[in-house]
Formats: structure tokens, C-alpha cells, sequence
């Protein structure tokens, strides 16, 4: 059977699986275009949709917030148990370098993809008028400070890693520094011998804390992916999107071809994880990470699918946080095309090397963005900087993007939940960490949500 069927087929099984997840999707969707067209949540709504609006607003926010509470003390804990539990240097380096190989080819193979379907399609050009009359929708303040900001990332991107004081990091929830921070502590910890064990025991108490609280939350992932989709489509202009189809097209044609081609030829190549399996197995995380538009709010949840499933704890807890927090291989492929759009819409001409330039800066830009919705437009600017437009064609086009992000947020996000996935599944295959009793057994698949 064709490769794409058999994903299909095991994604529909997942679907079936966590029906209720899915049925808060597509009522999400049917409700969300009902407020649109009624101008929920705006002063033309009228009250009954205004405060149907606030009310799945308020449920939604509280669904991430929920899991976002856990984020911090399940990456600390997480990345100790892992690195600790790794212990030996060689395993750590091959564990680390297998890491850097598969996330740089998932990275490479998306901003190629990105480049040449927006050079192939070009969706930008002729909309730049159109481009002016909507981004007045959204506030310019808000579009200026982004791209200072990174302006000012840009200088201090890699100092900015390492943090003079962790608690701050934690505190902000600055994800790569806390990252870095941790590593740190982690390999230390492992290196002092057995004087560890109450730290690290602590570390796995307070793991096992976190995914219980997990499985709690997940109790409420139909309603809170209901209310968020319903909200984020409903706030979605959705004559917008008819009007710039070739940008979704281009954009949406990319993420097929990464999810449906590269994740698994590379898996077939590297691994013999069979793709349908994989898919199955990951299901529910990609639904809420679809609904969610957050990877750090999907991490405990594609760390319980992968570990329910198979890959070893040690893969999972060191893999996945950081994939989690460095790989976005959708929102690079997104930040090209976005790129060249807005170069195409402004009629700015770019020499070849450009071209490698953008690459490049979008797997710079995309690995620095936080794994929340939005995130990633919000670096864009880093890409954006040098490419020949002016200050106020920059705001006019960052605005634009901001406007119509959401849909797209969605998509790129359940693609970058899906590619760390891969990575750990892959290099948990060729470890001898992955347990394919438990890949292939029917009890695995109970009991996640
Ligand atoms: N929302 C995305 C994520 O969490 C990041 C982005 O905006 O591209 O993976």
C-alpha cells in the first residue's frame, strides 16, 4: 500500500481512537465560522455571541494554562532524569549527535521545500495592495516592538542562551536559556557519582508528578481544544484566507510534503519503525497540537504517546524537550514562504545567495521561537531584517502575516509535535531503546486521554 495511504489509514485509526478530541476539532471549526460570521467577540456582535466568545475564550486559556503550569517543572525534570540516566559519555555523545543529524536534515529538507514551492508558485505577487488594506487591522505597536525587539535578539542571540540567573529564566519562562541551564546541571549531576541519587530521585518524582497531573488535564482536551479552535477561527478572517489562497497553498502543499513524504522516507531509511504504527501512535498529540498551536503545551502529551508506546524514558526525556524547545522545522519551512512572499508582493528582486541566506536565518529564526502560539511569526522579523524592504513596508507585511497566522499555527505546529517524534522514534530504533512489544500492542493504546 502507498505510503500516504497507510498514514492516512493510521491517522484515521488514532482519530477513531480519540474520537471526542476530534469531534472538539470539527465542532470547533463549524462554531468558529458561525461566531465569524455573527462578529463574536467584536463591538458588532451582538451579546449572546460576545459572551459566547468570552466564555470558550475563557475555557480555552484555561486549558493552556493548565498545561503550560506544568511546562517548566517537567522539562527540569525531564532532561535530569535523562541525562542522568543516560550516564555514560559515549551513549550521551551518540544520543547527542544523532540529535543534531536527524533535527538539521528535518530543518534543511523543510526550508528547501519551502524555497522552491514559493519560488515555483509565487503567491506574492500582485497582492501588495491587498496587503495594505488589511494589515490596518492589526495594531502597528504591537508590530513595531516585535521587530525592535529581534532586532536587538538578532546582537545578543547567542549570548542571550546562556542566563546569568536561571530563576529569572524560569520565572519568564524563557525557554532556551532554561534549557541550556539545565543541560548543564544535569551532566554535572551525572558526574558526581552516587552522591546524585537523592536529586535525581527527587527528579523522578516530580516527573512522575507532572505526567500524572497530565493525564489529569487531558480529561479536558475536548472541550478545551473545542473552545480554542472555535476561538482562533472565529477571530480568523476568513475572506481573507479566500483571497491569498495561492500563500495557504503554497504553505499547506510544503507541510503535506514534509509530513507525508520526508518524516517517513526518513524513518524508512534510518529506521524499521513501520510509518503506520508511528502515526497511530502519536495521534491524539498531533490532534492537540493542532488545536493547541503550541508545542511546549503538546510536550507532556508526546512524551506520554511515545514513552505508552515504546521509546525508552531515557529517549523520550532527552529528546523531546528539546526537540520541544529547539526543532520547528514547519515554522522554518513557514518563514520562508513567507519571506519570499512578502519580497514577491513588494517586487523586491533577491540575488541566488539570498535565497541560502533566508534558509539559513529561518532555521536560526525558527529554533529561537518559543513553542506558543505565534510564536514563530514573531521571529520572522529576524528573517525579515536585510531583505530590501522599507520600514514601513516591513510593519505593513509583518501585519499582514500576524493577521492571517492563526490557521497556519495550527498546521505548522502539529507538524513540529510530529518531527520530534520522529527523531526520538528514529534514534530510540537504532539505540535498541524502543520496545516494539509495546509499539504493537493494543493495551499501549488505551488510556492516554
Ligand atoms: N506555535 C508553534 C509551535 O508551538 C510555533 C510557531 O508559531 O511557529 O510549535
Amino acid at each position: 500500500m502507498k505510503l500516504h495511504m497507510q498514514i492516512l489509514i493510521a491517522l484515521g485509526l488514532g482519530i477513531k481512537r480519540n474520537g471526542h478530541i476530534f469531534f472538539g476539532l470539527i465542532a470547533g471549526v463549524i462554531i468558529g465560522i458561525l461566531m465569524h460570521t455573527q462578529h463574536a467577540g467584536t463591538p458588532e456582535g451582538s451579546m449572546a455571541y460576545n459572551m459566547l466568545y468570552s466564555t470558550l475564550n475563557f475555557i480555552g486559556q484555561a486549558f493552556i494554562r493548565l498545561i503550560q503550569m506544568i511546562i517548566i517543572p517537567l522539562i527540569f525534570s525531564a532532561i535530569v532524569i535523562g541525562i542522568s540516566s543516560i550516564g555514560d559519555n559515549k551513549q550521551l555523545a551518540s544520543f547527542g549527535k544523532k540529535m543534531i543529524f536527524y533535527y538539521t536534515l528535518i530543518s534543511l529538507s523543510a526550508v528547501i521545500i519551502g524555497g522552491v514551492l514559493a519560488l515555483a508558485v509565487k503567491p506574492g505577487v500582485g497582492v501588495q495592495s491587498f496587503i495594505s488594506e488589511q494589515a490596518a487591522i492589526s495594531s502597528q505597536a504591537t508590530v513595531e516592538a516585535a521587530i525592535q525587539e529581534q532586532k536587538d535578539h538578532l546582537a545578543n542571540i547567542f549570548l542571550n542562551v546562556i542566563p546569568a540567573n536561571p530563576i529569572e529564566a524560569f520565572s519568564t519562562g524563557d525557554m532556551i536559556p532554561i534549557v541550556v541551564f539545565v543541560m548543564i546541571f544535569a551532566i554535572a549531576l551525572s558526574k558526581v557519582g552516587e552522591i546524585n541519587r537523592p536529586v535525581v530521585s527527587f527528579f523522578e518524582s516530580i516527573f512522575a508528578a507532572t505526567m500524572k497531573v497530565t493525564d489529569g488535564i487531558m480529561y479536558l482536551a475536548a472541550p478545551g481544544i473545542f473552545a480554542l479552535t472555535a476561538t482562533a477561527i472565529s477571530s480568523f478572517g476568513i475572506s481573507i484566507f479566500s483571497s491569498i489562497t495561492k500563500y495557504f497553498f503554497v504553505i499547506l502543499v510544503g507541510f503535506a510534503i514534509q509530513l507525508f513524504i520526508v518524516y517517513p522516507v526518513i524513518m524508512k531509511i534510518f529506521s524499521k519503525v513501520p510509518v503506520r504504527l508511528f502515526f497511530a501512535s502519536i495521534a491524539e498529540a498531533m490532534m492537540v497540537g493542532f488545536g493547541t498551536a503550541s508545542s511546549s503545551a503538546t510536550l507532556p502529551l508526546i512524551i506520554a504517546c511515545c514513552e505508552k508506546r515504546g521509546v525508552s524514558h531515557k529517549v523520550c526525556s532527552f529528546v523531546l524537550p528539546l526537540g520541544a524547545t529547539l526543532n520547528f522545522d514547519a515554522t522554518a519551512l513557514f518563514q520562508v514562504v513567507a519571506v519570499l512572499f512578502l519580497t514577491q508582493a513588494y517586487g523586491i528582486h533577491l540575488e541566488p545567495l539570498m535565497y541560502v541566506v533566508i534558509a539559513g536565518l529561518a532555521i536560526v529564526a525558527s529554533s529561537t521561537c518559543a513553542g506558543i502560539p505565534g510564536g514563530g511569526i514573531i521571529t520572522i522579523a529576524l528573517v525579515l531584517n536585510g531583505m530590501g524592504l522599507t520600514t514601513s513596508q516591513m510593519v505593513e507585511g509583518f501585519a499582514f502575516l500576524f493577521a492571517v497566522d492563526r490557521i497556519v499555527d495550527m498546521f505548522r505546529t502539529m507538524l513540529n509535535v510530529t518531527s520530534d517524534a520522529v527523531v526520538a522514534t528514529v534514534i530510540a530504533d537504532n539505540e535498541n531503546e524502543l520496545n516494539y512489544d509495546m509499539l504493537t500492542s493494543e493495551e499501549s493504546y488505551k488510556d492516554i486521554i
